[in-house]
């Protein structure tokens, strides 16, 4: 039943707006409301005679939305096969529309592509118009290179799910997100339902960026456009620096502006907020700046997947890498997100002091968390 998704996820600000519930949503009654920050499902209703019904559209389901969300289980620490820094190599094709990261990781995507061993991708666009970020379904090179990348600003990504298995077929899928996106996209591959086993079999490489949190579009209409009086249709590309500090937007006629990260935390997703995971680890590759020189990305294999993926990008010259990454770096961006652990400690006590007005036993533990808790604070 989506009230589990209700009760433990929505309502304790924790959607980190993937998109899986919707996307396997077995009745498609789930949406995202617009301004809202995680999806709702629609009422249905029944006429007979002179009376209306309200009709639980989740009856007899069998949950493929809450088998799916991340946010309802524990995610460990991910295996680091290979570490390397990498380019686009001199003799590749850019990327028209892309920063640095996108770049490299439309050369993994492409060489995917012509090898064979993906028929497609879902990745992120962005609308020129208004820079609002849509997930998007590509099949081609030329779809790839045209591809704006992650711009820092929250897009369902699993919502295009279904157009890539159902309209147009697609099953070697490549699926680059955020990590909580590929920690649902791993729910959906580990599942034993029936309903789930298309999409699992049809996602083949799980590509994670690293990730300190995204906002929502109201960086963009109220700092970009209301305070710096930019329009979103002259935004050229929107980075963030090496170091996390800085969010820079580049202009269409070349001149770049800057927003301090500690500007925009007050769009910042609320599910951001009480999310630990920077480096994507259930990914088969992880990629983000984190680590490398200018110039470079550092790229994270896991797994034979991942390794593979970047092996065949180097062989087919998309890709340049060097060896020289400052892994102290990863471990201390990785150190500093897991501190959000402690709102999920509060999450978890505020459940518990819920449910411990009916259940003694959950009294009892959760006055013994919260003890446990004001000593740490
Ligand atoms: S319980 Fe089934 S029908 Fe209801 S929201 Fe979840 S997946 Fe959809
Ligand atoms: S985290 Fe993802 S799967 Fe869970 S409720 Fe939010 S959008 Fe749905
Ligand atoms: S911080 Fe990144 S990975 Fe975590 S919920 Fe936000 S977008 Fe997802």
């Amino acid at each position: 039943m989506s009230m589990e998704l209700e009760t433990y996820v929505w309502s304790l600000g924790k959607c980190t707006g993937c998109g899986a519930c919707v996307a396997c949503c077995s009745r498609g009654v789930l949406f995202f409301p617009e301004g809202k920050q995680n999806p709702d499902h629609r009422k249905l209703t029944k006429h007979f005679g002179l009376s209306t019904y309200e009709i639980d559209p989740c009856f007899g389901c069998e949950a493929f939305c809450v088998e799916v969300c991340p946010r309802l289980r524990e995610w460990g620490d991910g295996k680091m096969v290979s570490v390397v820094s990498a380019r686009s190599s001199l003799t590749a094709i850019r990327s028209r529309h892309g920063d640095l990261l996108s770049d490299v990781l439309n050369q993994l995507l492409v060489s995917a592509l012509k090898s064979g061993f993906i028929d497609g991708a879902i990745i992120t666009d962005v609308d020129r118009w208004t820079w609002q970020p849509f997930s998007r379904v590509v099949t081609t090179e030329e779809e790839i290179y045209d591809c704006a990348g992650h711009q820092f600003i929250w897009s369902p990504t699993l919502s295009s799910l279904n157009e890539a298995v159902h309209d147009k077929s697609l099953r070697r899928i490549a699926l680059v997100g955020a990590p909580c996106v590929i920690d649902a996209a791993r729910m959906i591959q580990k599942s034993k339902m029936k309903g789930l086993e298309i999409y699992g079999k049809s996602l083949r490489i799980l590509i994670g960026r690293f990730c300190a949190g995204v906002c929502t579009h109201n960086l963009v209409s109220e700092v970009i456009e209301k305070e710096m009086g930019i329009s979103p249709r002259n935004i050229a590309m929107m980075d963030r620096s090496a170091a996390e500090k800085l969010l820079t937007v580049t202009l269409r006629d070349g001149t770049v502006r800057e927003i301090s990260l500690a500007n925009t935390q007050k769009y910042l997703r609320m599910g951001c907020a009480r999310c630990t995971d920077y480096l994507a680890e259930s990914s088969d590759l992880s990629i983000g700046y984190t680590g490398s020189r200018y110039g470079y990305c550092t790229i994270i294999t896991r797994n034979a997947a991942g390794e593979s993926v970047l092996t065949r990008a180097v062989q087919t010259g998309h890709l340049e890498i060097t060896k020289s990454v400052d892994t102290n770096q990863l471990y201390i961006a990785k150190r500093n997100k897991q501190k959000r652990r402690r709102s999920q400690l509060y999450d978890e006590e505020l459940i518990l002091m819920l449910e411990g007005l009916t259940d003694p036993e959950k009294r009892l533990e959760a006055l013994k968390r919260y003890a446990q808790l004001s000593v740490r604070r």
